[in-house]
């Protein structure tokens, strides 16, 4: 399998290539020139393997250039239950029979968030920083990971690269504005390779930061300035196997879930004959993203049902096909913060399968056209309607009422407490719910890493799990300094020798 550039770059390249690479040379994102097609046979072939060679099985169609047994060996260090809390690693969990119409409609949640920092970018992560130290050692090289996080993403990364030869982490994040819990896990990692700059700036001031090294291509070529960000298309296919794990599970698997009665679910008959649905909390369009991949490859999806917050850039684009990107002052701070976004980094991803993989089309639209106006649109293109026909996307919003009223709601009904993130995910899914299809809302965070608005809707603290009992007390390791871009080299280039 080679891999193309969104904007029509000529090259084409192997898996391990663009692995460590960040954006394609004339900016575009990498994508594999074809989707490897998945019947009903191999989905019969699929069905009850461990999650493990289930990853194995989706990743080998995608990289040919690790020999299998490497492959295997990765997935199977990677997706463990003493990592990931299960053998099932993203369990299915039934949360109600919604009554839609004469029929009732059974909504799922799959938890994607029992890794070792309780978010979903914990089950790319992980496997990236094993993929990272298996290719790096085959070179013999090192890498210098650079990063701005405002949460989520940079523990994410730490807790993957933590130990892992080769590998350095340097974790810009704006000082004193992540959650207390989000500062205890990163800043209680005692690791020699992590390092944890807290700036005194915002989020902004951090990823200007990190840019201004980055576009210093002496200084980035001499210390193996890297990234790990969203845009990796490594972090994406890892991805896309938890939507075939969950529609496994949703259709009765060897290990199906469990109704509230403690029943096991019925299986299905014929592979492919019963079609399910997801709805995504989405910021970057990473994670619906796998979806998409996921239903081009064959994955019998009836609609990917993208959920916003306040920043409601994608919603707005499904609902009326113009994409405007917001300006900073355009941006909310919401209590769902990990899809507090101005513009979605991947959607380009989606944009160049919708206009039939037109390269240059993208580049006019992507390159020049959001530089020029900070928007396009393609509500007078035919592609634009086969959005919702041919890839089944749809899009609601949900806002911080919402959120209070859906966590409030849900732990009143069902004694089940979710994050603010996957309340804005089930509540646009109650929106789009098909009678007798299925509905996974994927579980993106646990709640105690937002524990704010749990209080707010609950009157109580979230539960936590006893691993981060008392984390706040430990020890911490953090490098406070000024939104200096010389600074920052300084750290680099002090703890490379
Ligand atoms: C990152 C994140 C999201 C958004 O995912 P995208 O891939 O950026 O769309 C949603 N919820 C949580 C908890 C996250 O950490």
């Amino acid at each position: 399998m080679l891999y193309v550039s969104t904007r029509g770059h000529p090259d084409r390249k192997h898996f391990c290539e663009i692995l460590l690479e960040g954006l394609a040379p004339d900016g575009g994102l990498y994508l594999p020139e074809r989707y490897p097609q998945v019947d009903g046979a191999t989905l019969a072939r699929w069905r009850g393997l461990p999650y493990a060679d289930l990853a194995f099985e989706i990743l080998s169609l995608y990289i040919d250039d690790i020999p299998a047994d490497d492959l295997r060996a990765i997935c199977r260090k990677t997706y463990t239950a003493e990592v990931f809390g299960t053998p099932e690693i993203v369990p299915l969990k039934k949360l109600e029979d919604a009554s839609t119409g004469s029929a009732r409609t059974v909504v799922y949640l799959e938890g994607l968030s029992n890794g070792p920092t309780l978010a979903f970018k914990d089950i790319a992560m992980q496997l990236l920083g094993n993929l990272f130290e298996y290719e790096l050692a085959r070179r013999g090289e090192q890498l210098n990971i650079l990063g701005a996080t405002s949460g989520d993403t940079g523990s994410a990364a730490e807790y993957a690269m933590r130990g892992k030869r080769g590998v350095r982490v340097f974790m810009t994040s704006p000082h004193g504005r992540m959650s207390p819990f989000q500062q205890a896990q990163m800043f209680s990692l005692q690791d020699a390779n992590i390092h944890n700059i807290a700036v005194e700036g915002v989020f902004d001031d951090c990823q200007d930061m990190v840019k201004a090294v980055s576009n210093d291509l002496e200084f980035k070529r001499r210390y193996k300035i890297g990234t790990v960000n969203s845009i990796n298309w490594a972090r994406l296919v890892a991805q896309v196997v938890y939507y075939f794990a969950g529609y496994f599970q949703a259709t009765g698997s060897p290990h199906p879930p469990l109704t509230s009665s403690g029943q096991a679910e019925p299986p299905t008959e014929g592979e492919g004959a019963k079609r399910v649905s997801f709805s995504v909390p989405s910021g970057n369009f990473g994670n619906i993203c796998a979806g998409h991949v996921a239903r081009t490859m064959g994955l019998p999806i009836e609609q990917l049902v993208l959920a916003t917050n306040e920043n409601d850039v994608l919603d707005e684009f499904f609902r009326t096909g113009v994409y405007r990107v917001r300006s900073a002052a355009d941006t909310h701070e919401t209590s769902s913060p990990s899809m507090d976004i101005s513009k979605a980094s991947n959607f380009e991803r989606f944009v160049f399968d919708l206009l039939g993989r037109d390269g240059a089309r993208v580049r006019q639209l992507f390159g020049e056209q959001l530089a020029r106006e900070g928007r396009f649109d393609l509500s007078a293109d035919a592609a634009f309607r086969h959005a919702r026909e041919r890839h089944g996307f749809i899009s609601g919003k949900s806002t911080h009422a919402d959120r209070v009223a859906t966590i409030r709601d849900t732990h009143d009904r069902f004694g089940i407490v979710i994050d603010t993130h996957t309340a804005d995910g089930l509540k646009v899914a109650r929106e789009h719910l098909h009678a007798g299809v299925p509905m996974i809302v994927l579980e993106t965070a646990l709640p105690i890493k937002f524990a704010a608005a749990i209080v707010e809707a609950l009157g109580r603290e979230p539960d936590r799990p006893a691993k981060f009992a008392g984390i706040e007390a430990l020890p911490r390791r953090v490098t406070v300094m000024p939104p200096d871009v010389q600074a920052v080299k300084e750290f680099i280039a002090r703890h490379c020798d």
